[in-house]
């Protein structure tokens, strides 16, 4: 199941981008959904395709 990261490095200043889109009601994500992030520190603004390749990280 895909899921989006909680957090992003922000492109613009390397600071922590956080996941502002909420889930659907049946916390349910799928490839192609766009998800939007916002930096904390310049307040930048990230929309983000979800792919498959976005989960499966080691980390995660
Ligand atoms: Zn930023």
């Amino acid at each position: 199941m895909i899921s989006p990261r909680e957090t992003i490095v922000c492109v613009d200043c390397g600071g922590t981008a956080h996941l502002i889109t909420a889930p659907r009601e049946d916390g349910d994500w799928f490839a192609g959904d766009v998800v939007t992030y916002r930096c904390s520190d310049c307040r930048d603004r990230w929309d983000l395709e979800l792919t498959v390749d976005d989960d499966d990280s080691p980390e995660d």
